[in-house]
C-alpha cells in the first residue's frame, strides 16, 4: 500500500484503554501537524467497548479493519488469570498478522548508548494459541493446568523468510535466531531448523547467529551493541521487548507493527498502564513511532523522517519530556512541543 501526496488514505483508529486515548488524542494532534494522510475511522476495542458494548471486539471494528487494511491502535486491557482472552492475540489471529516488527533505538541519554536492535516476533502460534485447560483431581476442578504449543514449519519459515527480507532491506547485518531447542527441542528446535534453513540463502549477504533465550537476555543487558536484528518466537519475543526498552528508555519509547499480507496494525509496545492512567503523564513517543512506521508503511518515507527528526528533536531537551524520562511535561505539552518542532 503506498499514498502519493495529497492523496488521503483510510484507516481504522483504535483508542483503546487506560493511557490509550491520551496518546491516540497526542498522536493523532501531531499526525495532523504533520500533514498526515490518514483519514481517521474510529472504532472501539478492548475494555472500553465491553463497558460500553459489552463485546471487546465489536463487529463494527472488524469490519473497519477489513476494509482499510491499515490501524493505529491504543494498547487494549486483558483481564488476568480470569475474563475474556486477549483482544490484542484475537486481532493477530483475525487479520493473519505473522509478523511483529519492534525496533529500539537510543533517543535518549540512558544506560547504554548506540543500542540499535530490531526484534522481529512471529506472532501466530507457539504458546500463545491459547490452547489450554485444567485438569480437575478429586474435589479440586484446577489441580493441573496443561497448555499446549504449535509451532508450524510453515509459520517459521514465513517469519524467517519475512525477517531476513526486513534485514537486506533494511541495510542490517545480522540476524540473531533467538530459541530454547536444548530444552523444548521439538517447539523450538523446529524454529531454530527452519530458520538457519532459511538464513543459508542469505549466506554472504546477512549474518546469521543463534542464542538460547536466557543467554541472550543476558547478553542483551551486557552488552546490547552486538545485537542487530533479533529473530524469535511468540513469547520469547514478548519478553525480551520489553526487556530491549527497557534498555534504551522504558516502553515510553519503543513502538511495534503487526504485519501480514493484507493488513497492518502499528501500536506502542507498552499495555494500557492503568498505574499512571488519567493523569496526563503517559508518555506518547511509542505510538508515534509507531506512526513513523505506519507512514512508512503506506510509502510517506519524507513524512515519516520529519515525525522521527522532530521527535528527536524534542527528546533532546530533558524538560520537555515526560516524567517517565525524567521531564515535567505532560501528555499534552509534550505534544505541543513536537508540533512547534515540525513548523
Ligand atoms: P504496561 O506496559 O501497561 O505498564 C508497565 C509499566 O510501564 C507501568 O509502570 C506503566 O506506567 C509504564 N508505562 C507503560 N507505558 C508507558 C508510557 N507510554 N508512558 C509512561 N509509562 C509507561 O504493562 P502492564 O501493567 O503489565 O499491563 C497493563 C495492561 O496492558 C494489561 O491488561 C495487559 O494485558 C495490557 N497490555 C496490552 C498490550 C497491547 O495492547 N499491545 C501490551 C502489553 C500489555
Amino acid at each position: 500500500m503506498t499514498s502519493t501526496a495529497g492523496t488521503p488514505i483510510a484507516a481504522t483508529l483504535i483508542p483503546g484503554d487506560g493511557i490509550g486515548p491520551e496518546i491516540v488524542d497526542a498522536t493523532v494532534r501531531v499526525l495532523d501537524a504533520l500533514g498526515s494522510p490518514f483519514a481517521w475511522e474510529r472504532r472501539s476495542a478492548g475494555m472500553a467497548a465491553m463497558d460500553a458494548a459489552g463485546d471487546p471486539l465489536p463487529a463494527a471494528t472488524l469490519d473497519s479493519i477489513r476494509d482499510t487494511r491499515l490501524a493505529l491502535k491504543g494498547p487494549l486491557a486483558t483481564p488476568v488469570g480470569k475474563g475474556f482472552r486477549s483482544v490484542n492475540v484475537a486481532l493477530r489471529k483475525e487479520f493473519m498478522l505473522f509478523a511483529n516488527v519492534r525496533p529500539a533505538r537510543t533517543l535518549v541519554p540512558g544506560r547504554f548508548e548506540d543500542v540499535d536492535v530490531v526484534l522481529v516476533r512471529e506472532n501466530l502460534e507457539g504458546l500463545y494459541v491459547g490452547y489450554e485447560h485444567y485438569i480437575p483431581i478429586g474435589d479440586d476442578p484446577r489441580a493441573v493446568a496443561e497448555a499446549a504449543g504449535i509451532i508450524t514449519r510453515h509459520g517459521c519459515r514465513r517469519i524467517a523468510e519475512y525477517a531476513f527480507e526486513y534485514a537486506v532491506s533494511r541495510g542490517r547485518r545480522k540476524v540473531t535466531i533467538v530459541h530454547k531447542a536444548n530444552i523444548l527441542k521439538a517447539l523450538t528446535g523446529l524454529f531454530l531448523e527452519v530458520c538457519q534453513e532459511v538464513g543459508r540463502d542469505y549466506q554472504g549477504r546477512i549474518e546469521v547467529d543463534e542464542r538460547i533465550v536466557d543467554n541472550c537476555a543476558m547478553q542483551l543487558v551486557m552488552n546490547p551493541q552486538q545485537f542487530d536484528v533479533i529473530l524469535t518466537t511468540n513469547m520469547f519475543g514478548d519478553i525480551l521487548s520489553d526487556l530491549i526498552a527497557g534498555l534504551v528508555g522504558g516502553l515510553g519509547l519503543t513502538p511495534g507493527a503487526n504485519i501480514g499480507r493484507d493488513a497492518a496494525i502499528f501500536e506502542a509496545v507498552h499495555g494500557s498502564a492503568p498505574d499512571i492512567a488519567g493523569r496526563g503523564i503517559a508518555n506518547p513517543t511509542a505510538l508515534m513511532l509507531a506512526a513513523t512506521m505506519m507512514l512508512e508503511h503506506v510509502g510517506r518515507l519524507d513524512d515519516a523522517g520529519r515525525l522521527r527528526a522532530a521527535i528527536t528533536t524534542v527528546l533532546g531537551n530533558r524538560e520537555q519530556c515526560t516524567p517517565d524520562l525524567g521531564g515535567r511535561a505532560s501528555t499534552s505539552g509534550y505534544a505541543d512541543a513536537l508540533v512547534a518542532a515540525l513548523g
